[in-house]
């Protein structure tokens, strides 16, 4: 007869603040469905706090945790090693163990791609427009340089972080980029295949969408948002009205959350027990 274990593998997630993120449904929904002995546990780090909450990974035998606000780029000094990506981004969403080393990776960007290959949307040598320069539009225009696009046009409000994108693309992969500051109403170039709004404008409650001239959307373009709560928001309904195929940023969210699971607990995860989880407690 097999040993009894009581003790679960624990996953967590630091963030300040975190009582109102909802990942820990899907993740719990998917280790109960994979019978796995493992916990997802969502935990108030204070920033003074986050060294030694990262140091208490190793002495606890966590598997890792999942990072968020406003832990993602400062955490990186407590962590033994970061994946390529994570270091070209220079944020961190996700903390694995791996021979004992505590590493930090970041999924928000491959969560994204896998929402494209998903949709059989290919990228390779197009050009990518991408509002907003932050935590997400590094790491997509980081993943989107990675596999393979040729042009990318960085669209922000604040020319240093806009510049600082830009260059970080041109300096450190094969793409192209350049950069627009974003004033008035911005024009999208007639030979962009996918628009990507990486800004903050239109998650709940707010209903606004970017400043951009929504006649200059052609029916090729593919039209895609990162807001992942609501599901549809105005900015998709109004690339819809113009005939852009479009993808929404809930997938994105699943997906990257599924990258985790997989670095966390070696299996694959079963995505789609966990956007129905996602959707219940949303009530979609
Ligand atoms: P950041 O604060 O790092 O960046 C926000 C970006 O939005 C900046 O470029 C900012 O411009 C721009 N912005 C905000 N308001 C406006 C405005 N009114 N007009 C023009 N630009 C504006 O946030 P993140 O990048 O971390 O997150 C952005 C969004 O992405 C969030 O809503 C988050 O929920 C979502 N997200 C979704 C994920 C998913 O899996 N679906 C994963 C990660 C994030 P400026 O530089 O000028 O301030």
């Amino acid at each position: 007869m097999a040993e009894k274990c009581y003790r679960s593998e624990i996953i967590g997630l630091f963030g300040y603040p975190v009582d109102e993120n909802p990942t820990v449904v899907p993740m719990e929904a998917a280790f109960k469905a994979l019978n796995l002995n493992y916990r997802y546990n969502t935990m108030l780090v204070y920033p003074q706090d986050l060294e030694t909450a990262v140091k208490s990974l190793k002495a606890l035998h966590m598997k890792g945790t999942h990072i968020t606000i406003p832990h993602k780029v400062t955490v990186i000094p407590y962590l033994d090693e970061l994946t390529e990506t994570a270091s070209l981004i220079g944020a961190v969403n996700t903390v694995y163990e791996k021979d004992g080393k505590m590493i930090g990776e970041n999924t928000d960007g491959k969560g994204f791609i896998k929402s494209l290959a998903d949709e059989q949307i290919h990228i390779k040598d197009q050009k990518a427009v991408i509002l907003g320069a932050g935590g997400a539009a590094r790491a997509i225009a980081v993943e989107l340089a990675l596999a393979g696009i040729k042009e990318l046009v960085i669209v922000n409000r604040t020319l240093s972080r806009g510049q600082e994108l830009t260059d970080l693309i041109n300096s450190k992969t094969n793409a192209h980029a350049s950069f627009v500051l974003w004033g008035d109403c911005y024009e999208i170039p007639e030979d962009t295949y996918i628009l990507v709004n990486c800004t903050s404008i239109g998650l709940y409650p707010d209903t606004n969408i970017p400043n951009i001239d929504y006649e200059s959307l052609n029916q090729n373009l593919i039209v895609c948002d990162v807001i992942p709560n609501p599901l549809y928001t105005n900015f998709m309904a109004k690339a819809e009205e113009r005939g852009c195929k479009i993808l929404d940023g809930f997938s994105m969210l699943i997906n990257q959350a599924a990258i985790s699971f997989k670095l966390w607990t070696n299996v694959d995860a079963p995505i789609e027990i966990m956007k129905a989880a996602m959707m219940k407690e949303n009530e979609i």
